[in-house]
Parts: structure tokens; sequence; C-alpha cells
């Protein structure tokens, strides 16, 4: 039984309404909710924040506990099937494990993920197993010590390595390693990544770089499209074969015998807008119908002028009807982008 402690009671035209599902006008469901539940972070990722951090809010301007319990409720029932946390560092909150039995256990939605640097996973890793966590996402983009500490700025690859052996002898199923890969960068790893994938049941993921960076990395010439991911690991790679993955893994391969899987994603040049199916929420309330869109609506403000549950599902359905067919049109609406992926939680 769902429980709606935290959902207002009907009122009026509310009870003739069906629930609502999320549509647009591009035909296209959106039932994966990706929420931003801080943008603290304990790395400095080069491409993600300054070396001094972004400047954060006040504290009250972020979502509290019973307001995050109040959205994925209600997206619970708006036809939302899988719930991804994020950030900033989501396990810089200590509430994460209570967040993801909450979405589990009263909001009944079974596929919960979490993107995280992995730093803190030895603290959390038998609470989020009991919580009910479905997968991880960790984010490496060295396995050279050095390299890594240039990226993040902070000297953790052992920790995160010896996090990443925690996470497989966990029950948690499901282990994916994103790489933001760069040319003159991380790109001579290609190999080493790849072998990575044969004795673990982990998919690394080669992600291209965003404009969602304060010192604007991805106009210097360290982008690599992914076309030209997929054609250098098509040469370099012996025995690759396409096979099956996620949505957002538009490419995906498996070597011959091993265990794991690779793939690519386009997330700059935007070959998956068609089939989006993505819901986010920034740590400050802020619906997003699109990563690239530039207007967003606070669902924070209107939960703290007393929204009923029927008017945020409104919003969230109007804000999500008028959604560009892709990123590119977002992208062309007048506006500024969010200055760091922290605030967006990627
Ligand atoms: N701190 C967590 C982590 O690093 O996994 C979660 C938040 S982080 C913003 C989510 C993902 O966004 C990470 O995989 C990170 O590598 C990616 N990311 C951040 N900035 C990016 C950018 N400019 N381009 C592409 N990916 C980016
Ligand atoms: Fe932190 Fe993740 Fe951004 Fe790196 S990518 S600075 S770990 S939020």
């Amino acid at each position: 039984m769902k429980n709606n402690l935290h959902i207002s009671a009907p009122r009026g035209s509310d009870i003739l309404r069906p629930s609502s599902k999320i549509v647009d006008q591009h035909d296209r469901t959106f039932d994966y909710l990706r929420l931003a539940v801080n943008e603290k972070c304990n790395l400095r990722c080069i491409y993600c924040m300054p070396e001094e951090g972004i400047g954060l809010l006040k504290e009250d301007l972020y979502l509290s506990q019973l307001e995050i319990k109040r959205i994925l409720y209600l997206f619970s029932q708006m036809g939302i099937s899988k719930i991804r946390f994020t950030g900033g560092e989501p396990l810089l909150r200590k509430d994460i494990p209570e967040l993801i039995s909450y979405a589990k256990n009263q909001c009944e939605i079974d596929k919960i993920y979490l993107t995280t640097n992995g730093i803190l996973l030895n603290k959390y890793i038998k609470e989020l197993e009991s919580a009910g966590l479905a997968g991880i996402n960790i984010s490496l983009d060295s396995l050279i010590p050095e390299r890594f500490k240039k990226i993040t700025r902070r000297n953790k690859l052992d920790q995160v390595l010896n996090n990443i052996e925690l996470v497989q002898d966990s029950n948690i199923s499901s282990l994916k390693i994103n790489v933001v890969f760069m040319r003159g960068f991380n790109d001579d790893e290609l190999l080493n990544f790849v072998q990575m994938t044969k004795t673990n049941k982990l998919t690394v993921r080669f992600i291209e770089l965003m404009p969602f960076d304060a010192h604007q990395i991805w106009k210097t010439g360290k982008f690599y499209k992914s076309e030209d991911i997929v054609r250098d690991l098509k040469n370099q790679v012996k025995g690759l074969q396409p096979v099956t993955g996620s949505n957002t893994e538009h490419y995906i391969f498996q070597v011959d015998g091993y265990l794991g899987k690779v793939a690519v994603i386009p997330s700059y040049s935007r070959n998956l807008c068609t089939n989006c199916n993505r819901v986010r929420v920034t740590a400050d309330g802020s619906l997003k119908n699109c990563l690239y869109s530039k207007e967003e609506k606070s669902l924070r403000d209107e939960i703290r002028k007393g929204a009923s549950d029927q008017e945020l599902k409104d919003l969230v359905c109007n804000s999500f009807f008028a959604k560009h067919k892709d990123g590119w049109e977002a992208q062309r609406v007048e506006g500024n982008l969010r200055k760091s992926m922290t605030q967006i939680g990627g």
C-alpha cells in the first residue's frame, strides 16, 4: 500500500481527474526521474567545478527532506518508474539511504539508482544494500593516480578503486563506470578502461564532454565526439561486438569472452533526444524538461506557496507537454545554461 502522508488532500477538480502521466507533444512519455539532492561535492572535477567550488545558495533554498519526499511521491503517481539520485555528491547527504527506502517502500519504485564519485561508498554500502538500491554509476576518468588527481584536484584514486570492489561484492546488481572522455587528456586510457570489462561484470561508459563547466574546457579542443570514440574503439579493440544496453547507451559493445560491456554516450551530440524519457529536478527544486533547457519551473516555490498535488502535477505536465523536439532547439532559446553540472546532476 502506498503511504500518502506527504500528499495533501484532493481538492475540488482534483478528484475528477485521472492521475496524470507525463507526455509531450512529440509522443514521448517520461518515466525516469533524475533528482539532484545537493550541490556540494568532495571533488573538484575540472570540467564540472572551479577549484574554489561553486557559490552555494542559502541552505533554505534547497529542497528539504520532506519536500524531496513529496516530490518523489508525486512523481510516483505520475508514472515515474525509475529514479536516479545524483548531485553534487549525493553521498554527502546522510539521509540518502532513507530517501532510497522511501522511494522503494512508500512510492513503490523498484528501479532506484545512484550516481556518485565513489569516495564515500565504503561508509554507506551496507545501508544502500539494505535500502534496496538497484545500481550504482561511479564516475572515474582516469586509472592513473597523478592524472586522477589532476582531473579531480584530489588524491583519491585508491579509495575509489577499493570502493568499486566493495560494490562488486555487494548485492547491488548493476555497476557502471562513467568516464568523461577527452582528447589529449585521458583518451590514451581507452584500452585500460576496456580491459576493466574483461573479468568484471560492469559497464564502462565513455561520455562526451558537455558545455556545463565554468572553465568551458569543451571549447579548448578537448572535445571527443562519440562517433570518433566508437571509431577508435572499433579500430583498437579486437573482438568488439554490438550488444544491447539501456536507453542512454546509444552505442554498446562487448568484447568476445569478456564479462562486462563498453558503451559510448553521445550526451553532447544528442542522438538520444527522440527517445528521451527523463525528468530532471535540481537540488533547489527546479524542474527541467531538458538537460539543455534554460526554461525551468520552480517546484520548490510552488510547494512553499501551498500548491496542491494536482497543481504541481499540472505544472509538470504543462512544462513537459511544451518540451522542445530536441536539446539543440532547447539550447537555442535565449537565456543562460546552468554554470556547472553539479547543479543539474548529469
Ligand atoms: N558527484 C557525482 C559524480 O561525479 O558521479 C554525481 C554528480 S556528477 C555532476 C554526474 C555526472 O556528470 C558524472 O558522471 C560527471 O562525470 C558528469 N559530468 C559533470 N560535468 C560534466 C560535463 N561538463 N560534461 C560531461 N559530463 C559531466
Ligand atoms: Fe563532484 Fe561529480 Fe562534479 Fe566531480 S563531476 S566535481 S565528483 S559533482
